[in-house]
């Protein structure tokens, strides 16, 4: 048989500042034929894993496009059709193939296009016609409709959040798209719209009960995977909100029950789960008095929710709350790293640091700092790879040590910080612009984790996002979204 296989996506925040245009793409992921071997980034790694499992089998594969952007605003129309055409036309010069897998995040929207994977899938199935199997894996932040799951034969979400199953799903992708393809399997899917604006954090107790109880019920006869949408909240798409969906064998009944169940025990999350968070204050009136090292997440500035991170709303309130031993980062400033790099490291100089981006930044902060440390081409791990920060630099301000660095991302790893040459137990305090990424590698070495909103791109508060898109109420803008009635 032949695979055709691609990746495409990136995350898009329809309140974002930041536009999302082709050097984003060219410096976060790009390849045109060769991206599963040639890069390290998670959102490739589904490509290498499909095409060793492919060729194990004997088949053969014709592997196209592998690009990601790091989340923001709106793709640029142009861009978007230029890499959605590249797909297309490698499919075409592929000629038959038997199965084709997709790699693509499922929040990825254009100026022109509120749903492009659902645009893509649409053109791949007119291309290889109603016989050939078509399986997609998505991040479980991603807006799913009707129109996806009958265009696809497979859709396959990650579970985990932190995005700890990546390539786990890949396997699974892989494993029914083969069997489907060679007609062992009929893939059917059954999708529920919870109408839920959320995050869930699966590392929370009610969240981690509710992926277990989805992993044991894939174990029940002809049950092929369950997938909790959570849908990315900050984004004016009709189909932004949670989701249930259910992928079974053949048996549209079992489809139909099941995914009322997993519906129903997503909707129960609205009564048993409540994230955590501090404000500013509560966080700088908490931190003395904890012992040990403290990991605070900054999680309304996450890069990867398509935020600057450059915002100064909480170094601004631990630098007035004097916080020395703390580490705070990574704040994205390509001309501050310009001219720290120009000053060398052990230079003192005045310098103008972040709330550059737009209003949801703040204000920039003139701080004089010393110069720790500086790292050229900086990386940071996620998943099984790394993932690039750019140029970067340490810098103290009495006692607050704060990383810098000119690739926006958010801080996936300790390796962010550690590559300096510093250890984290020497802070008591250690922030990170990252909404729950960060909880695998950073979760085992804090004695606690702390979640704070400050105002940001990515702010919490899900009752002031203005959704005129989503066509229908959303919880928690409203307490009971299915006796609101629908929005005309
Ligand atoms: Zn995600």
């Amino acid at each position: 048989m032949k695979l055709f296989i691609a990746a495409l996506g990136t995350e898009t925040n329809t309140f974002s500042p930041l536009p999302t245009g082709r050097q984003n793409f060219d410096e976060t992921l790009y390849h045109r034929h060769d991206g599963g071997a040639q890069s390290e980034h998670y959102f490739a790694q589904p490509l290498r894993i499909w095409r060793e499992m492919a060729l194990a089998h004997g088949d053969e594969v014709v592997e196209s496009l592998c690009a990601f952007a790091q989340p923001g605003g709106r793709t640029r129309q142009s861009v978007w059709e230029t890499l959605r055409d590249s797909v297309l036309a490698d499919l075409r010069h592929a000629g038959e193939v038997q199965y084709v897998l997709l790699k693509l995040h499922g929040a990825m929207a254009a100026d022109a296009c509120d749903d492009c994977e659902l645009e893509l899938v649409l053109a791949v199935r007119d291309l290889v016609g109603p016989e050939v199997t078509i399986g997609v894996e998505l991040d479980l932040h991603c807006h799913l409709s009707p129109r996806l799951a009958a265009a696809a034969n497979l859709i396959v979400l990650y579970k985990e959040y932190p995005h700890t199953d990546v390539n786990e799903r890949a396997v699974e992708l892989f494993t029914y798209g083969r069997l489907a393809a060679m007609g062992e399997i009929r893939p059917l899917m059954a999708l529920r719209d919870c109408r839920m604006l959320g995050v869930w954090r699966t590392s929370d107790a009610p969240v981690r009960e509710l992926v277990d109880w989805m992993t044991a019920a894939e174990r029940r006869d002809n049950v092929l995977s369950l997938g909790f949408c959570h849908g990315f909240p900050w984004a004016d798409v009709p189909n932004v909100g949670a989701q249930a969906l259910v992928l079974v064998d053949g048996d549209p009944s079992l489809a139909d029950a099941l995914v009322d169940e997993l519906a129903g025990r997503i909707l129960a999350l609205r009564e048993r789960y409540q994230p955590a968070l501090l404000t500013i204050d509560e966080a700088m009136a908490l931190l003395p008095t904890l012992a040990g090292l403290s990991v605070v997440a900054d999680i309304a500035d996450n890069a990867g929710g398509g935020a600057a991170s450059d915002a100064t709303w909480l170094l601004r309130g631990m630098l007035a709350a004097g916080t020395p031993g703390a580490l705070f980062g990574a704040v994205w400033d390509p001309v501050a790293v310009r001219i720290c790099m120009e000053a060398g490291e052990g230079a003192r100089l005045p310098l103008r640091l972040g709330g550059k981006v737009g209003p949801q930044s703040g204000q920039p902060l003139d701080l004089a700092v010393t110069v720790l440390r500086v790292v050229e081409n900086a990386t940071v791990t996620f998943g099984a790879g790394r993932q690039p920060m750019g140029d970067a630099a340490l810098l103290d301000v009495d006692g607050l040590h704060i990383v810098i660095n000119s690739i926006r991302t958010q801080v996936f790893h300790p390796d962010a910080y550690t590559q300096f040459g510093i250890r984290l137990a020497d802070y008591r305090a250690v922030v990170v612009k990252s909404a729950q990424h960060f909880y695998a590698g950073f979760a085992p070495v804090a004695d606690r984790v702390i979640y704070v909103a400050a105002p940001g791109t990515v702010s919490p508060d899900f009752t002031s996002l203005a959704l005129p898109r989503a066509g229908r109420p959303l919880w928690p803008q409203v307490s009971d979204p299915f006796s609101a009635g629908v929005a005309p």
